[in-house]
């Protein structure tokens, strides 16, 4: 039995069979025994549908206000997911940001995580449930929620599995995992087996970015070693991790 911290992002869960699909996974890695903790994204589209719809109406949106509608996107996927799995009999629990104890300062569109306070978390992990926490989003002190800056589900999961001491931590995306470029632009890129969090944020500085570079580096902080691999087929992915 291992205790796993999976994510799934947008395309992942970018519609109703697309959840499904994610939740008849997860079932999977729940069969054989392990302990789960899922952080799902928005659908993709959603969160940038959200922020047009706010500019619509304000040319410069108050920041509170803006993470109270952004944090809405992960809600309905969490619940979605929850959804999904109850009804092929896997026991399933969801969290907002702040229900799974993600406490961030005050910078709202691009907060910090202070701490996690793993408890409520590791009571539900016991009873077997598996645990489906929305991305991107916290709380702070005053008790407002927060967001954690685009692409922020990938911390989520990344400070959780730190948090929660994860055996393994993998970001399903929908690519087969990192490559020398992107493979959406850069026909001949190749994918790599393994790569260090140096070399990742190198590629992000230079533009290529399959994970948010603030994930990157607080799993060079935290030593989480990672897996990015796609959530479409069971190809083995990229493994990132200290040189
Ligand atoms: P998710 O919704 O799962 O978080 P993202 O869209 O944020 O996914 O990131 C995955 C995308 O990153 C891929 O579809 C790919 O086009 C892009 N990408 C950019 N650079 C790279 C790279 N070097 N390796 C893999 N994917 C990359
Ligand atoms: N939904 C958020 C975004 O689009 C967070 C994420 O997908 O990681 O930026
Ligand atoms: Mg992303």
């Amino acid at each position: 039995m291992a205790r796993i911290v999976q994510k799934y992002g947008g395309t992942s869960v970018g519609d109703v069979d697309r959840i499904k699909n994610v939740a008849a996974r997860i079932k999977a890695f729940r069969d054989e025994g392990n302990q789960l903790v899922v952080v799902v994204s928005a659908r993709s589209g959603v969160t940038n549908e959200l922020i047009a719809r706010a500019k619509a109406i304000h040319p410069n949106p108050p920041e509170r206000e803006m993470d109270q509608l952004l944090s809405i996107g992960e809600q309905e996927t969490i619940a979605l997911t929850a959804m999904a799995l109850e009804a092929i009999g896997v026991e399933a629990v969801s969290y907002t940001g702040a229900q799974a104890g993600i406490f961030t300062d005050k910078a709202h569109t691009k907060a910090k995580i202070k701490t996690i306070d793993a408890r409520p978390l590791e009571k539900d992990l016991s009873a077997g449930k598996v645990i489906i926490v929305a991305g991107f989003q916290g709380i702070n002190d005053d008790g407002h929620i927060t967001t954690l800056g685009r692409g922020g589900s990938d911390l989520t999961a990344i400070a959780l599995a730190a948090a929660i001491k994860a055996d393994k931590c993998e970001i399903y995306t929908d690519v087969d995992g990192v490559y020398t470029a992107d493979p959406r632009v850069v026909k001949n890129a190749r994918k790599l087996d393994e790569i260090s969090y140096d070399e990742m944020l190198e590629l992000a500085s230079a533009g290529s970015k399959v994970m948010q570079s603030r994930s990157v580096e607080f799993a060079a902080k935290y030593d989480v070693v990672f897996e990015v691999r796609s959530s479409f087929n069971n190809n083995p992915g990229t493994i990132v991790k200290q040189e």
